[in-house]
């Protein structure tokens, strides 16, 4: 039995979030947590009973989509809205937070911050975050994880392939189903 560890299981939790997302550009999810506990989750999207980007398209000034609440954000107000304290939570992400959503994340009191991604990581965020003695960790997370079989199926998939190989087929087509297989099993 593979047992996952905590990180893994925020982190896949936060992923799973960020499937919930409304915006065309990037879909982030974040996880808050305490004592190993999730107490609140957000993604990136519209404030309630808005319009989505992605019926709407996005609404862009300079550069970024404005319609959107960022997950950090939408996990921090959630736990506003509900009386949560979040002194000493802990927040996982999908991506490394940008500058506003960091400075909300200090000014909340979480300690340590666990992210998958890197992302447009600006250096003045690090900056805060040490300064705040906030804990940056990185912790990657690929996509299959959330697939106990995922190991099973990629071997299946390669003694297919081996298979067809053995039996024969154009080096064209074995070559486009090996990139395939690839693609499906490195994401
Ligand atoms: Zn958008
Ligand atoms: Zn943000």
């Amino acid at each position: 039995m593979n047992r996952i560890s905590w990180n893994e299981y925020f982190m896949a939790q936060s992923h799973l979030l960020s499937l919930r997302s409304t915006c065309t550009r990037l879909a982030v999810g974040a996880t808050i947590v305490r004592d190993k506990r999730v107490i609140a989750g957000g993604y990136n999207g519209s404030i309630t009973g808005g319009d989505h980007c992605i019926d709407h398209g996005c609404y862009v000034i300079d550069n970024h989509c404005v319609r959107t609440i960022h997950a950090e954000m939408n996990a921090v107000l959630q736990c506003a809205k509900f009386g949560v304290p979040t002194e000493g939570a802990e927040i996982y992400v999908t991506h490394f937070p940008c500058l506003q959503c960091a400075k909300s994340i200090i000014q909340a009191g979480i300690q340590t911050v666990y992210y998958a991604q890197n992302y447009k990581n600006h250096p003045y965020t690090m900056e805060l975050f040490n300064l705040a003695g906030v804990t940056v960790q990185h912790v990657p997370f690929q996509q299959n994880q959330l697939d106990p079989q995922s190991v099973q199926k990629e071997e299946l998939v390669n003694e297919l392939l081996l298979e067809v190989e053995t039996n024969g087929t154009s080096d064209e087509s074995l070559s486009t189903l090996k990139k395939r297989a690839l693609q499906l099993f490195s994401s």
